[in-house]
């Protein structure tokens, strides 16, 4: 995801970045200007991208502000010339009943179109109060020649754009919203998915006989299509692996009575850096081999007993990798017991969550690959 998109700051606390298609659009627009002028004005030229960006910005906003509203994080956002793919802080999110969650979405994707419709009716409004005559209704209404009018259609053909059923874009998203309620979430992912590399392939086509901005959409929806199967991957592993199939079995656990020298000792010949405290077949606390240093740099030998944390949260082997992560992140603690019959059967540590999310991801990538052929 990285290798296709260049970092650009931050926006509004989150890790703004463009994407590639993004540096293609200056010598686009340069190129259109040279076609239709047999002249090019580069400065208007790089004044109407500019325009473009800032539109796709205040439309990410929108959506970004409105999912903060619905509780969920986002990481960062990747900005595309016609619209934005933001990625959230799966870990951090939650689960929500199936009937909310659609709502959710159609309100999430309509917030952004509709912030470039309010800026359009801005734009017009200052125009018609400058007195001036920019011409507003002349076609086409964005060009480099005329940058009050590139604002007001700009944002109009952002906002009419996003509306279409392709998913990510904004349209997409409530199409495959709407498939969510009757099928399972993944299957109304791929089914979107491949509506929209359709209507790309239309419009790839359609506009090289017809106008080349279509072309161009068609390029960034496919570019967006792509970028969101890649973290709907990431999800999917989150939310269908149980952590039966990722915890580790065979693993090392201390006493309570052991003292920090001898905890030391078997942690160095442990690949862990987390431990169950265990006493009999009771789970009593959880200790790092960090903190039993850091306890004997500050105090000297003890006993494991007073320096463990008693307060942690337990899994069952049945619980999402998700639910893992957020017991994880909500604590800051770097270890979850999984226990049965309040029987310690396995543990689950962030750096085994991170080791195996990434082969899983790679995995199922690979069977998904091998079923579409
Ligand atoms: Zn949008």
């Amino acid at each position: 995801m990285r290798s296709w998109s260049i970092s650009a700051g931050r926006l509004f606390g989150v890790d703004l970045r463009i994407h590639l298609t993004f540096l293609i659009l200056p010598l686009f627009v340069f190129w259109t200007d040279y076609e239709a002028n047999q002249t090019a004005n580069w400065p208007r030229d790089l004044a109407l991208v500019g325009i473009i960006l800032a539109c796709v910005a205040a439309h990410e906003s929108g959506h970004m502000f409105a999912a903060r509203r619905f509780g969920m994080v986002p990481k960062a956002v990747i900005l595309l010339p016609l619209t934005g793919v933001a990625l959230y802080d799966e870990t951090r999110a939650e689960r929500q009943p199936p009937e909310l969650a659609w709502q959710r979405e159609v309100r999430l994707a309509l917030i952004g179109p509709l912030v470039n419709l309010g800026l359009a009716l801005l734009a017009a409004a200052a125009i018609a109060a400058s007195g001036k005559d920019v011409e507003l209704w002349k076609w086409p209404g964005m060009r480099p020649a005329n940058l009050p009018s590139s604002l007001v259609w700009a944002n109009i053909y952002i906002a009419v754009l996003n509306l279409l059923p392709a998913y990510p874009l904004d349209g997409g998203r409530i199409l495959r919203a709407y498939l969510a309620r009757t099928i399972d979430a993944s299957s109304a992912t791929r089914r979107a998915v491949s509506i929209s590399t359709a209507i790309s392939m239309v419009l790839i086509f359609g506009g090289i006989f017809s106008n080349n901005w279509l072309t161009m959409v068609g390029v960034i929806v496919f570019s967006a299509a792509q970028l969101e199967e890649r973290a709907l991957v990431f999800q999917s592993v989150l939310d269908n692996v149980r952590l039966e199939e990722v915890m580790l079995t065979d693993f090392a656990t201390l006493s309570p009575a052991d003292t920090l020298v001898d905890a030391l000792d078997k942690a160095v010949h442990s690949l862990q850096d987390d431990f169950p405290v265990v006493r009999g077949s009771d789970m009593v606390g959880v200790i790092s081999r960090q903190r039993i240093l850091d306890a004997l740099r500050a105090d000297g030998n003890g006993y494991v007993q007073a320096v463990m944390s008693k307060i942690f949260e337990v899994s069952m082997r049945q619980d999402s990798l998700g639910s893992a992560f957020r017991k994880l992140t909500a604590r800051s603690s770097s270890i979850i017991p999984v226990v049965e019959d309040e029987r310690l059967i396995g543990i689950v540590t962030l750096q085994n969550l991170m080791h195996s999310m990434s082969l899983l991801a790679e995995s199922r990538k690979l069977q998904r690959d091998e079923s579409n052929e």
